[in-house]
């Protein structure tokens, strides 16, 4: 028998995992200009951080969680998603009390959800967020998407949709979920059993729901936009108005709920229109979560934060045509001539390799010519070639693959040589 992976689930093989390394790297380097610091939080969890912390009307915590009672008989959860781990740790480590303030964090890593696996959907994925806690202005909004809108523009994505809407602090909040249950309370026996139960735990879910999205109520339902009180629509005017001064149009759709309960204020989701990208259009989903903090025991604290998949953000780029700019090819082969001369290389490439460069041999007893076939397979810049009769007389071949040029310089001197040629070259 052979064994499988499980569904839903991918090798991320040589050859491919490149691009991820790229992204992961861009992705950091952004954090580091925005000033958001990692944090690395367990991949398990008490199930309750889940069930509280994303909320258990949610399809996350109700069909999607990896969940298992270990052997201590506790109830533990594969993460789901990233920030209510983060959440549960800034209240754990009374990050609140730190002085500087927003705390401004990252994660990235992977997920696990147990979603029916398609493209741009599975199992495990790996999750890149980011989260401010603490800070209730509207340039934090700003800042936390233009940070999202950066890395897809970083990485040449130009067919990029940003579209945001806000679900109003808990007054308009309140308001709007009293209008939502009047509009759908008659006809809520036409909805599936889901909507039936988001009706009086969450009827603003029901405008996220996948299966009743065509139900003519849908689109008539009342619009959040209009329930926003003063401070609300101020707020969201601000997001707004910082967004056009970054330069980053946006389009507002009052029918964007994220699938998240905590949710309130500012809400986005990034998509992809272009051609062929297939049914998941969504790259990343973020908003402001004012609220959340205080649920999980710490102080009132309010916060902000989005999430995006490298899985989806790789589909958007191959859906674009879009080839990363990744380095190929090794700095030197060591090819030998002679047993001698053969086991003389075993020192040099590791020199080679402490002198900063990427440098290989011949493993399989090749002869030359198998050799320079490997060399050119590994696309290597330079073969430096070593014989016996060579290594007697302190000498070694470095030829630049481009060119075809050869230099014969002297073995002891060869890090330095080899340095120097390389820079010119
Ligand atoms: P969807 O509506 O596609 O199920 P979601 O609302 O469940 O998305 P979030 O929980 O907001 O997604 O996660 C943020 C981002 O993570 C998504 O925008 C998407 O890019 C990515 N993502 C979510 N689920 C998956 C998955 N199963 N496989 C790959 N990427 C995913
Ligand atoms: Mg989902």
């Amino acid at each position: 028998m052979t064994l499988k992976l499980p569904r839903g689930t991918q090798d991320i093989l040589p050859g491919e995992v490149e691009k991820w390394q790229y992204i992961e790297t861009l992705a950091r380097e952004l954090c580091e200009r925005f000033q958001y610091k990692e944090i690395r939080t367990p991949i398990f969890e008490h199930t309750e951080v889940f069930t509280k912390g994303v909320g258990d009307t949610t399809d996350i915590v109700q069909k999607e969680m990896y969940s298992f009672v270990d052997r201590g008989g506790r109830s533990l959860t594969l993460r789901p998603e990233g920030t209510a781990s983060a959440v549960r740790s800034f209240v754990e480590h009374k990050m609140f009390g730190y002085a500087s303030q927003p705390v401004k964090l990252f994660y990235m890593g992977p997920m696990f959800r147990y979603e029916r696996p398609q493209a741009g959907r599975y199992r495990q994925f790996v999750q890149f967020g980011v989260e401010a806690l603490g800070s209730a202005d509207p340039a934090i909004d700003a800042e936390v998407i233009a940070l999202a809108m950066s890395i897809y523009q970083s990485l040449g994505l130009k067919k990029l949709k940003l579209i945001i809407n806000s679900l109003g602090d808990k007054e308009s909040r309140n308001a709007h979920r009293a209008a939502l249950i009047n509009h759908f309370s008659p006809r809520i026996e036409e909805f599936c059993s889901d909507c039936k139960a988001r009706l009086e735990k969450n009827p603003l879910r029901i405008l996220d729901c996948k299966k009743d999205r065509e139900h003519e109520l849908m689109s008539t339902a009342p619009s959040i936009l209009e329930y926003l009180n003063d401070d609300s629509r101020k707020y969201f005017e601000k997001v707004q108005k910082y967004l056009t001064n970054l330069g980053i149009s946006f389009e507002v759709d009052p029918n964007l709920v994220r699938g998240l309960d905590y949710y309130n204020q500012t809400a986005f989701e990034i998509m992809s229109d272009a051609e062929g990208f297939g049914a998941i259009t969504t790259l990343c989903g973020g908003g402001r979560y004012n609220g959340l903090v205080e649920e999980s025991g710490g102080p009132e604290t309010p916060g902000i934060g989005f999430a995006l998949s490298i899985e989806r953000c790789l589909a958007a780029l191959s859906a674009e045509g879009i080839e990363l700019p990744i380095h190929q090819g090794i700095d030197c082969f060591l090819a030998s001539l002679g047993e001698e001369a053969k086991n003389y290389t075993v020192e040099l490439l590791h020199k080679l390799r402490l002198a900063g460069f990427s440098a290989e041999r011949d493993y399989l007893d090749r002869k030359i010519k198998g050799q320079l076939k490997a060399a050119d397979r590994l696309q290597a810049k330079y073969v430096a070639i070593l014989g016996d009769d060579e290594l007697q007389a302190n000498k070694i071949t470095v030829k630049a693959m481009d060119t075809g040029e050869q230099v014969e310089v002297s073995i002891d001197a060869f890090i330095e040589e080899f340095t120097a040629i390389y820079k010119k070259g």
